[in-house]
């Protein structure tokens, strides 16, 4: 580890503007620069590729060869903040693009400035397994464990919304109210699956609707076994 740090430390000092990893902990935060060559940045790469027995160096080398080769440099910029520590919010989703800035607007007005997102067409409903395939249902629990155990979640929020046009594909012959109803179960269902994976979670639901030309969230009661009302 000492020999790590010393690589690091290199490209601290020689190279602030362009590669400024920095340790936290096991963690490396990074803003490489992609086209930064020469024979010293060659060098310092190499000899991170080489440490593989270390999880910070791991993610460090790893983001370089991901970043490095045939990209046009610093073409955008974000104004947001990178921050190093993960959000502590997860939001599972539907793919809809019409609530994405919505959803992201209410997991705030929760009390979280970013968050972590799943999202899939059909959204939690792919852990319910009468309305998933198995195999998403199988891929949605691994990726929803990695991302709450990996990153330390302590939240999860679960949307739904009206007019999804999974839950209307793959249960054509019900009618609206009757495919309200199911997404709220699969909610609940969602729900007690994340629960029973992941002791100590706070999990709460919304389902989502169009309200006067913005988005309106209702919340959705878990412990209920009765079909919300949607107005
Ligand atoms: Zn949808």
């Amino acid at each position: 580890m000492a020999k790590d740090r010393g690589v690091v430390e290199v490209l601290r000092r020689k190279f602030p503007s362009r590669a400024g990893p920095v340790m936290h902990g096991k963690d490396v935060s990074y803003a490489v620069n992609p086209h930064a060559k020469g024979r010293l940045w060659r060098h310092l790469c190499d000899r991170l590729t080489a440490m593989s027995d270390s999880p910070g160096i791991v993610a460090l080398h790893t983001a370089l060869n991901v970043v490095a080769p045939a990209t046009v440099a610093s073409e955008f910029r974000s104004r947001g903040v990178y921050r190093v520590d993960h959000p502590k919010a997860l939001a599972m989703y539907c793919s809809d693009g019409r609530f994405t800035d919505a959803v992201e607007e209410l997991v705030h007005s929760l009390g979280h400035d970013r968050l972590d997102t799943m999202t899939l067409p059909g959204g939690p409903g792919l852990l319910n397994v009468w309305s998933a395939q198995t195999s998403d249902l199988d891929a949605v629990r691994r990726a929803s464990s990695f991302l709450i155990k990996g990153h330390a979640l302590t939240d999860v929020v679960l949307l739904a919304h009206a007019g999804c046009g999974y839950y209307r594909a793959r249960f054509a012959s019900r009618t609206a109210e009757e495919l309200v109803a199911r997404q709220l179960h699969d909610l609940r269902v969602a729900a007690a699956d994340l629960a029973r994976a992941n002791a100590n979670l706070q999990i709460r639901a919304f389902f989502a609707r169009p309200d006067g030309g913005h988005v309106a969230f209702d919340a959705v009661d878990l412990t209920s076994r009765e079909p919300l009302p949607v107005g």
